[in-house]
């Protein structure tokens, strides 16, 4: 792996893979994937250094780790959301500005039908081929934004609601209500039991 590194004439780059790994424990090839989209969605959306972003990635596998460590958009701050889908997919956006009603956002997604042109990324992806992150990476780097799809979309913000906190009436611990329910979560589950 330090050799493939070491080809990569961006600093920047470099810069940042060096930071991925020790977080990530090694630079695996979805952590790779993230970098990528990351810089795609820099150039789309002209994200600058210190910019928040909110990032959606929709696999809990490797991808969040780079927004994590690169954007600090973590799971705590509301920055990074996961929503599992199974799918090498993320959707950015910065903030917005004040009294906007949707944000632009883009959807950056690994595409097969464009990876097809890479046979052992390909191979790596449709989890045909045990294929090693040297070799994956190795691919990544030839075909850079090669073997992404990506769209723009203006995603509606969140209302703001008003927190209310309540006290449930089984376990007498204090929770966060959705509505005015009286029994926590942690009760109505019963796969808690
Ligand atoms: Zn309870």
């Amino acid at each position: 792996m330090d050799e493939i590194i070491e080809k990569i004439d961006d600093p920047d780059l470099r810069e940042e893979i060096e930071k991925i790994i020790p977080f990530h424990g090694y630079l695996s090839t979805g952590a790779f994937i993230g970098l990528q989209m990351l810089n795609l969605a820099r150039r789309l959306l002209d994200i600058k250094e210190g910019d928040r972003i909110f990032v959606t990635c929709e696999t809990q596998n490797c991808l969040p780790d780079t927004f994590q460590i690169l954007c600090s958009s973590t799971i705590g701050n509301k920055g990074l959301k996961i929503i599992d889908h199974g799918k090498m997919a993320v959707t950015i956006n910065k903030a917005a500005p004040p009294g906007e009603e949707t944000v632009k956002s883009v959807r950056i997604v690994l595409d097969p039908e464009k990876t097809v042109d890479y046979p052992i990324f390909h191979a790596w992806y449709m989890n045909e081929a045990k294929v090693s992150h040297e070799d994956g990476i190795n691919e990544l780097i030839k075909a850079d934004a090669d073997v992404y799809s990506w769209y723009l979309i203006d995603l509606p913000l969140p209302i703001k609601h008003k927190k209310k906190v309540t006290i449930c009436n089984i376990c007498g611990e204090s929770f966060v209500q959705d509505e005015n329910e009286t029994i926590c979560k942690w009760c109505i589950n019963p796969e808690n039991e």
